[in-house]
């Protein structure tokens, strides 16, 4: 079956590392909202700038630009045979403008993915987070160190720590989950495309949960 993924969760669920896993295990483009606004504010676009006034504070970036950076993103010709959405959507405007998008291009979504981690968890996996500044790969200080200190295994890029990581940012993020994300769990549920894995379990275990649901 075609292969049109959300994964859901709250930040430090292990989204993108389990994208990553993912999108490489059935070869699917990963599209990360997240990783397209860093990587508009890398570029100093328009888009970037506009975009790290909210992801500074951890705040959504409103969802007219968002939906159309999507909208733009799924047109393309390497979504034709599936892709995974990894940070979108994050409310239920998007989820509606999602569908439509879907009936456009005649792709609609088949598998949800709710990655569920404790609160305590989330926290410890945040602000312990590094990502590669070069590629993106993601790091933690305790449970996923790079072979050597500071450096990324995959490009050799320079290791640091999320601008919106820290404690002040990451509550406003994760209020934002709570209020404006998790009622999508309820609308996929409803629609019968839901499924739950447990993240915190170690990242082996949570992908062959996630390969049995894929099937
Ligand atoms: P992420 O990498 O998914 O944790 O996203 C980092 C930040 O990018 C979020 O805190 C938001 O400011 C912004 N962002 C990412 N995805 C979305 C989205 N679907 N809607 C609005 N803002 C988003």
């Amino acid at each position: 079956m075609l292969k049109t993924i959300i994964l859901l969760g709250a930040p430090g669920a292990g989204k993108g590392t389990n994208a990553k896993k993912i999108t490489s295990e059935y070869h699917l483009p990963h599209i990360s909202t997240g990783d397209m606004f860093r990587e508009a504010l890398r570029d100093e676009t328009e888009l970037g700038k506009l975009a790290k006034s909210y992801m500074d504070k951890g705040l959504l970036v409103p969802d007219e630009v968002t939906i159309s950076l999507v909208k733009e993103r799924l047109s393309k010709d390497d979504c034709k045979d599936g892709f995974l959405l990894d940070g979108f959507p994050r409310n239920l405007k998007q989820a509606e403008a999602l569908e439509e998008i879907g009936k456009e291009i005649n792709r609609p979504i088949n598998y949800v993915i709710d990655i569920n981690v404790p609160e305590e968890i989330l926290k410890d996996r945040i602000t312990g987070r590094r990502v590669c500044k070069k590629c993106g790969a993601p790091y933690h200080i305790k449970t996923l160190k790079p072979k050597v200190d500071g450096v990324c295994d995959i490009c050799g890029g320079e290791l640091m720590q999320r601008k919106d990581d820290n404690e002040e940012a990451l509550k406003v993020r994760l209020d934002e989950y709570h209020h404006q994300t998790e009622p999508l769990i309820n609308y996929y549920s409803k629609k019968g495309i839901l499924h739950t894995v447990d993240g915190s379990k170690d990242l082996k275990e949570v992908m062959a949960d996630i390969n049995a649901i894929l099937g």
